[in-house]
């Protein structure tokens, strides 16, 4: 372990924006196996080889200014995914309505008739069927 400490000395390391490469590769190669082209396979090993260029870069400030970049396109698209798969789960149970105010979306339960919403954000009130 000692000789893989010095040599990561002054490299840059796993990032989010490595680790995201790493499991990119993952889906990627599962797609291509159903594509049946000479070669093609070959791309599952571009975002790979990235991400080991990036981890052993001695280029610290650059990896960091990509890696931020990346996170800022990151975050809003991982909330937004988390946020239709919260409702996909909920949508049994839940209906989902935006507030005609401030476009807050609201969670309220199924099947209770018409009733009285109050958005807890701009405390707007509106009814619905539910
Ligand atoms: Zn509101």
């Amino acid at each position: 372990m000692e000789w893989f400490k010095k040599f990561m000395q002054g490299r840059y390391g796993v990032d989010q924006l490595s680790i995201f490469l790493l499991l990119l590769s993952l889906p990627l190669s599962l797609i291509l196996a159903f594509i049946d082209f000479p070669y093609l396979s070959l791309i599952t090993y571009v975002p790979l080889i990235l991400c080991y260029l990036r981890i052993f870069s001695k280029n610290i400030s650059k990896r960091q200014q990509e890696n931020f970049r990346f996170l800022r396109y990151w975050y809003p698209t991982k909330k937004k995914a988390l946020g239709y798969w919260s409702r996909l789960k909920g949508m049994k149970t839940h209906r989902y309505y935006h507030c005609p105010q401030c476009k807050q979306a609201l969670r309220v339960p199924k099947g209770r008739g018409n009733i009285r919403i109050t958005c807890p954000k701009c405390k707007a009130e509106f009814s619905k069927r539910t």
